[in-house]
């Protein structure tokens, strides 16, 4: 990578991933576009910590993010939480982001964010230090609306403050806004992916083909 992207904005993209599906592609792509980012790095959770456990195993989660992500030279694979023995919580993953073997203290880091997830955002550990460490960008989501007065009140008024309409904003300093940006909208969840299986049905045009033939092959959702 240049010099000269490696001070453009980096996209950081968290998940469970279990599967990647086109709606997580197209949130990235959107928003590589959008943003103006040099590069969207993909950190699948290892132990997410504030939903159910997975239903695949993290190693395996991973191998489907890097099937899904292969041919896109803008996307970057990073098993960091993965690898760690402790539960996947975002404030530490960026503060290792920060360091500055990594990206440093200066380069601007916009970590990406489904509607729904945005929503939860004070449920999560050291939610406050977020905008210390990155930017955050808010992908719209059929179903859940991106409003300040429909966030819970502590995130509502942070949204208030902290909001950027023009995204050119995300260059300009390391951290500390929040934007949106539109994408394509796809209905689509690992959950309803995960049904579908289950039930015998085709999730085909959900999810990339690798990404079905890896799930085929190791016989993987077939219980919901
Ligand atoms: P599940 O159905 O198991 O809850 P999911 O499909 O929501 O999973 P996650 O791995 O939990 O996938 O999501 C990772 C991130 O991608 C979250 O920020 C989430 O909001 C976002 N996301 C997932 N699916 C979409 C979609 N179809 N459109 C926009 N954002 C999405």
């Amino acid at each position: 990578m240049s010099e000269a992207s490696l001070s453009q904005p980096l996209g950081v993209f968290g998940g469970t991933f279990d599967p990647v599906h086109f709606g997580h592609l197209r949130l990235a792509e959107a928003a590589a576009d959008s943003l103006g980012l040099a590069a969207v790095r993909w950190i699948p959770a290892g132990s997410p910590v504030l939903r159910e456990a997975p239903h695949v195993d993290a190693k395996q989660r991973l191998e489907m993010v890097r099937l899904a992500i292969a041919a896109n030279s803008r996307f970057e694979l990073d098993s960091s939480e993965i690898e760690a023995a402790q539960p996947s919580y975002t404030v530490p993953t960026l503060e290792r982001l920060r360091q500055p073997e990594e990206c440093g203290a200066q380069r601007p880091l916009v970590l990406l964010v489904g509607a729904d997830a945005f929503s939860g955002l004070t449920s999560w550990h050291r939610w406050e230090s977020l905008l210390d460490l990155a930017h955050i960008a808010v992908a719209h989501r059929p179903s859940y609306p991106v409003e300040a007065d429909s966030l819970p009140a502590p995130l509502s008024s942070l949204f208030r403050q902290r909001y950027c309409a023009n995204t050119a904003e995300l260059t300009a300093s390391p951290g500390g806004r929040i934007a949106c940006f539109s994408m394509t909208q796809l209905d689509i969840s690992a959950t309803r992916i995960r049904h579908l299986l289950s039930t015998g049905e085709s999730a085909r045009y959900l999810l990339p083909d690798a990404v079905i033939s890896y799930i085929q092959n190791h016989h993987f959702y077939l219980e919901n």
